[in-house]
């Protein structure tokens, strides 16, 4: 069983710090939506998961399965079972989606899968998430709706099957179309083994997908938990009462 724990992570940019001490955990199979205001920390956090250069971790500690991963190289984060979905993914001229996948899984799988294999894989996972054949074809991200760049998400995840997938959601970014591909995406890989981060401004998609845990985030801390009962109570009373409290934790 695949666990995720976060301890007591303090992370800088720049000199200043932003994470002050998060802690926590996500078992294999479970759903942990992370919400909060602007500016309190979420992407800081993806980031500092994924290894990012100008996020700097101070002090905690971030385990996969008890091992630390952040001694490792961005691309071994991956290959231990790690995924990483950013909030403005580049656009990469002249790099199919299909080039691009295939990069993905040989990083990841340590291996090349064979050309005509990995064109199969790609093929069916793309039929089961109902995404058109030419997509495969495309230009990496460019003129990517927001509905396609999480169908593309979604494509990774079913290709790479991490342990633990940390999906970061534009706050202002997701329109109908890319939040039911998300959701959908979301609820497939949380039947089954696959443990889900999913950070969040608007308690809008948790409509769709009923996390197990909710976790608030205000000013660079974790400053209260429970089930998805929490998500409908910051829906009606919003983030107030919770940013007071990181301020003066
Ligand atoms: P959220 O995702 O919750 O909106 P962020 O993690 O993006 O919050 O930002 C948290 C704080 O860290 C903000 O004050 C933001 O300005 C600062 N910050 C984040 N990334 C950077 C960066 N690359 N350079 C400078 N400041 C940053
Ligand atoms: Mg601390
Ligand atoms: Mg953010």
């Amino acid at each position: 069983m695949a666990t995720l724990e976060i301890r007591d992570l303090h992370v800088s940019v720049e000199d200043k710090e932003i994470l002050r001490g998060v802690d926590l955990t996500v078992k294999a199979g479970e759903t942990h939506a992370i919400m909060g205001p602007n500016g309190s920390g979420k992407s800081t956090l993806a980031y500092a998961i994924a290894g990012h250069p100008k996020y700097t971790v101070t002090s905690g500690e971030v385990l996969l399965d008890g091992e630390s991963v952040l001694d490792m190289p961005v691309d071994e984060r991956a290959r231990a079972g790690l995924f990483l979905a950013m909030q403005y993914p580049v656009e990469v001229p002249g790099v199919s989606v299909s080039n691009f996948l295939r990069t993905a899984v040989t990083a990841v799988r340590g291996e090349a899968p064979k050309l005509r294999e990995f064109s199969k894989e790609m093929r069916s996972a793309m039929a089961e998430l109902q995404i058109d054949p030419a997509f495969a074809q495309r230009n990496l991200n460019e003129g990517f709706s927001g509905g396609e760049k999480k169908r593309h998400e979604i494509l990774q995840l079913e290709m790479l099957k991490p342990k633990v997938a940390v999906l970061d959601e534009t706050d202002s970014g997701l329109d109908i179309d890319a939040l039911k591909v998300v959701s959908e995406g979301v609820n497939r890989f949380r039947s089954g083994e696959t443990g889900v981060l999913l950070i969040t401004h608007y308690t809008r998609i948790l409509r769709y997908v009923k996390p197990d845990f909710v976790h608030v985030f205000a000013a660079g801390r974790v400053v209260e938990q429970g089930g998805p009962e929490l998500a409908e109570l910051l829906e009606t009373e919003g983030y107030e009462k919770f940013t007071k409290a990181g301020a003066s934790a």
